[in-house]
């Protein structure tokens, strides 16, 4: 299978104050198209810079990043932000819902930037909610809903534009252990049903067990090993 990410030597700098702290060091990675990928790591290793390399939500300050077979590390402002419309899916701890907005709103909102008809927007809402299994909740709000359904419709959310990558960052950093695996058991069905690409930030062993591949993030360098915490 061909790559669907490639970090190539990318280094990412951040300003704090006056000072240039360098988070990602001639970082080089690749993820293969149909690969779930966990990413594990200290906080502060540099694994959300990471997801927002991938995702282009941020470029890099040096090197190269390739999504699908495109370089995407030149980009910025409204190509990047069509690009990442067009491209990949984000799911986040705490689900990034909007509170006034119904499930099948929330759903809908990446679809309002493309040509499609009120029609097509909601035919397409409601097949991703009821891959979710959330057709049933669909006019809730997200103060209505469980943690669980709530990364479910966040998860809606970010196949509708039908990408086909998910970056994903800590998505069962928020939930019981039950509901965790039956967010991941979902994570894995979009892998190996749909031939969804995943990257997942994950602090948890038992999330990683789910993916096809383990990558250890350390001081913005891959790790070997899985890097020894204080606990
Ligand atoms: P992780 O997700 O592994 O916890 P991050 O990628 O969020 O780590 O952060 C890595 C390092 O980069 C941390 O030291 C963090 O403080 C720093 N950092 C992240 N984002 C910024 C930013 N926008 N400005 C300055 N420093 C940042
Ligand atoms: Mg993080």
């Amino acid at each position: 299978m061909s790559a669907m990410v490639s970090l190539h030597e990318v280094t990412k700098c951040y300003l704090r104050g006056k000072q240039t702290v360098e988070v990602l060091h001639n970082l080089s990675l690749n993820v293969k198209e149909g690969d779930f990928v966990a990413l594990m790591g200290p906080s502060g290793s540099g694994k959300t810079t990471v997801l927002n390399m991938i995702g282009g939500i941020d470029h890099p300050t040096s090197g190269e990043v390739s999504v699908a077979g495109q370089r995407i590390d030149h980009l910025r402002g409204g190509r990047l932000a069509r690009w990442r419309a067009n491209n990949v899916g984000f799911v986040f701890q705490f689900y990034n819902l909007m509170p006034m907005l119904s499930a099948e709103r929330n759903v809908e909102l990446p679809l309002l930037l493309t040509s499609l008809t009120r029609h097509e927007r909601k035919r397409n809402v409601h097949i991703v909610l009821s891959v979710v299994g959330l057709e049933d909740r669909m006019k809730h709000k997200p103060s209505e809903l469980s943690g669980g359904q709530a990364q479910r419709v966040a998860i809606a959310r970010a196949l509708v534009s039908d990408p086909k990558l998910l970056v994903c960052d800590e998505p069962t950093g928020d939930l019981d252990r039950t509901t965790a695996d039956e967010i991941l058991h979902l994570l894995q069905l979009l892998n190996r049903e749909y031939g969804k690409t995943i990257v997942m930030v994950t602090h948890d062993q038992k999330a990683a067990d789910f993916a096809t591949h383990t990558l250890h993030l350390d001081k913005g360098k891959l790790a070997d090993e899985p890097v020894k915490t204080e606990a």
